[in-house]
């Protein structure tokens, strides 16, 4: 098969860990016999450098031209006071909305070899985590109106929190059908005793379930969710939430299975074009190192391959290849421990010994 992926290499850690995800999607395109194509669009800090903006025209149209988007990470400190709409993540705000991805999907997973990673006790670790967070993007307070003015000899500012009935429903959509892949439970996360667009929220959730009756609908407050998320997080199955709900929670839930270098993300829209992304950022502190865990990436590249390119044998080949490394003691430094057996590696270590254990059946 022939894809043409457009790769965002972006800030800090995002060329290293990138770097890494292409050699093994080579290995697989060697091994399965495709051709993957790839096409450099700059984004973030390294764009506004080099062209004055986060996301100039041509870049985004060179990611809608592609049959999906692999991205790194972008921002960092040399671009935190540049004004608020030249921001390196308005660049990755503005991508998200030109392509129309408006899911996200990032899977809370533990893998069994990092258990002890994770900062719960071994009694709720051992009750198994892995649920997924549905995460509505391209809507809510972080696309609403935002602006600052002088009210009575202060500063005031306002951010507008809107959803319409069908942004709802398409997200709820996809929150059911994921459920239904899975074990039929589906979570909905608000705030309906405070706010509108919560009550709104919950209503919709409630009408569409009609049309999945195989799945177990619960609706949960996002204060007592993010509780829940550390007491008992074998409970969930599927979450669905809005953007910003979203935003906080998943970070939450990612934190509990280890370390956040290990998870990807796939956020999809209308197409099969997607956008594909660990769930981390730029990670200043560590650019340049080779010390960055690549996992994140790797696993969005396999997650890219299930959902854009239909290739379950070649994204299994690629979370197989990861299992057996992390079978071997092999760690980089956000996973590694004193325990007995475990080998500290790089970045690009890392990327090689997966590439290594890559097999094909
Ligand atoms: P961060 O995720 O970059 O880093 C948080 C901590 O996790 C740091 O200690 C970092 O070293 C560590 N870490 C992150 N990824 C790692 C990896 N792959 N391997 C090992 N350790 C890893 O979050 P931050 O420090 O809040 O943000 C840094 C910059 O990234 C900011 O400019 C922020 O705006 C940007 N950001 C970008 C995205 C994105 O591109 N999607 C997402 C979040 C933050």
């Amino acid at each position: 098969m022939q894809k043409n992926i457009a790769v965002i290499r972006g800030d800090g850690i995002g060329p290293e860990i990138v770097e890494q995800a292409l050699k093994v999607l080579d290995k697989i395109a060697e091994l399965f016999c495709h051709n993957f194509e790839y096409t450099d669009v700059d984004m973030g800090g390294c764009a506004i450098d080099k062209w004055g903006d986060p996301l100039p025209e041509e870049m985004l149209a060179k990611c809608l031209a592609s049959d999906s988007v692999l991205l790194g990470a972008v921002g960092g400190p040399k671009w935190n006071d540049v004004p608020g709409n030249m921001r390196p993540e308005k660049g990755l705000l503005r991508l998200r909305a030109g392509m129309g991805v408006y899911s996200n999907n990032r899977p809370a997973k533990i893998w069994r070899q990092l258990s002890s990673a994770s900062p719960l006790k071994a009694s709720i670790v051992n009750k198994g985590i892995d649920f997924i967070i549905v995460r509505e993007l391209i809507g809510g307070i972080y696309f609403g109106t935002h602006k600052t003015e002088f009210a009575d000899g202060q500063k005031v500012a306002v951010d507008e929190l809107k959803y319409s009935e069908a942004e709802i429903e398409r997200i709820g959509r996809i929150g059911f059908e994921t459920a239904m892949k899975r074990g039929k439970k589906l979570c909905s996360v608000e705030k309906s005793n405070v706010l509108d667009s919560s009550r709104l929220w919950k209503s919709v959730m409630h009408r569409l379930a009609d049309e999945y009756p195989e799945v177990e609908l619960s609706d949960m407050l996002v204060d007592n969710c993010a509780m829940q998320i550390v007491k008992d997080p074998s409970q969930f199955d599927v979450v669905v939430t809005e953007n910003m709900f979203g935003d906080i929670l998943s970070d939450e839930a990612s934190m509990i299975t280890g370390s956040i270098g290990m998870i990807p993300s796939s956020s999809l829209g209308a197409t099969k074009c997607g956008l594909y992304e660990p769930i981390h950022g730029s990670a200043p502190d560590i650019a340049g190192k080779d010390i960055a865990n690549p996992i994140g990436t790797i696993l969005s590249a396999a997650m890219m391959l299930r959902f854009s390119f239909d290739m379950e044998n070649e994204a299994d080949a690629i979370e197989d290849a990861v299992s057996r490394v992390l079978d071997a003691g092999y760690r980089t430094g956000d996973i590694f421990s004193s325990e007995e057996g475990l080998t500290l590696v790089g970045c690009s270590e890392m990327g090689r010994l997966i590439i290594e254990n890559i097999q094909k059946g």
